[in-house]
């Protein structure tokens, strides 16, 4: 379908009006790490023949900026550990500029003392640092596997080489809820700004363990403002998040609230699985494959049409609820498959 004055493939809009122009992209369900609330301990991962080639990826990328894709987010399992993703970062980047605003990852940091100044040179200007805790022992309770000092340093080379640093942590009830004054300093004297995000009913984890992790951060933001400064701002990065400057650092600081605030009318999203599956939600289990027709000789234009058909049923919101009713997943695949 092309626009009739520029004679361009049209935006892709979805049935609700909402642009679409930001793709995750999750390079692999594998990661390094078993953070209790995202995935089992005992999770089995794919067979690497089913996942996209990094080529693939770029092909499937391609196609979504030639829609109107104008950010692409790489994501996981941890982006930083499949295979040569260095490759698919640096074409990537090399789109900056040419239909693509920005290119940017979501990270657990495991690996950033290795890739920081690879990124930086590959046009990555921002990214955001997954981390809940910063006591060691927490830390790798949390994780099951991480460690801290890995983590940490690889925070200070991402900032060394000049990348934004954004830290992202998940609230848990008593988990992580004593430290929240300790990171928002932390984030302070380091310059980065601090997201706070509900835990999410994704994938069986055991249990009635959501219930135990759920906190709603509604709650939270109130008890901070005894103690911080907070003033509400109109900051938006595009994502769901809505920021507060904190008067005693200057930072920002962020609240994803899926739970008690739903943020669905300006979705302008969708995500990408390693295996070419487009989620056109993160909370709903309606998929398109993109893999077949990327494999069955369709040409460019055709590849489009798929992804074109695939938004038009992009549903209009998620329906996640967390309570002694609904103690079970609210969509069966874990964060890990669709990052988050
Ligand atoms: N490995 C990378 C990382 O750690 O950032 C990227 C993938 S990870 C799945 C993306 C984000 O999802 C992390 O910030 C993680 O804390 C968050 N996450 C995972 N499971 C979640 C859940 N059930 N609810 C809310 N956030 C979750």
């Amino acid at each position: 379908m092309l626009d009739a004055v520029h004679q361009a493939p049209a935006p892709l809009i979805d049935p609700f009006g909402r642009a679409i122009t930001y793709l995750r992209i999750s390079v692999t369900d594998r990661c390094d790490f078993r953070c209790v609330y995202c995935m089992a301990e005992d999770m089995s991962f794919l067979p690497k023949a089913d996942l996209l080639t990094l080529e693939e990826l770029e092909r499937l990328a391609g196609s979504f900026i030639t829609l109107g894709t104008r950010k692409i987010r790489l994501t996981g399992g941890e982006p930083l550990v499949r295979r040569n993703v260095m490759q698919l970062i640096e074409r990537l980047g090399a789109q900056i500029g040419q239909g693509l605003d920005e290119l940017t990852l979501t990270t657990n940091g495991s690996q950033l003392v290795k890739y920081a100044e690879g990124l930086a040179k590959a046009g990555v200007k921002r990214i955001n640092v997954s981390l809940d805790t910063l006591d060691a022992d927490k830390f790798t309770a949390l994780t099951r596997w991480g460690k801290l000092g890995p983590v940490l340093e690889g925070i200070a080379a991402a900032k060394a080489a000049g990348i934004a640093v954004k830290i992202n942590a998940v609230a848990l009830k008593g988990v992580n809820e004593d430290e929240f004054d300790r990171m928002i300093a932390w984030c302070g004297a380091e310059g980065f700004d601090l997201v706070f995000i509900e835990v999410m009913p994704m994938g069986e984890i055991g249990g009635e363990m959501r219930l135990d992790q759920y906190l709603p951060l509604s709650r939270v933001r109130t008890d901070l403002m005894d103690r911080w400064t907070l003033t509400e701002t109109d900051y938006r990065t595009g994502g769901p998040a809505r920021y507060w400057r904190v008067g005693e650092t200057g930072q920002r600081l962020g609240f994803i609230t899926p739970l008690t605030h739903n943020f669905c009318e300006s979705c302008n999203r969708v995500r990408l699985t390693c295996t070419g599956t487009l989620y056109m939600c993160l909370g709903q289990e309606d998929a398109a494959d993109l893999r077949a027709p990327l494999r069955d000789g369709r040409d460019d234009a055709g590849v489009q049409q798929a992804v074109r058909a695939a938004i038009a049923r992009k549903p209009k919101g998620h329906d996640f609820i967390i309570d002694r009713d609904h103690t079970a997943p609210a969509v069966p695949r874990h964060m890990s498959v669709t990052g988050g």
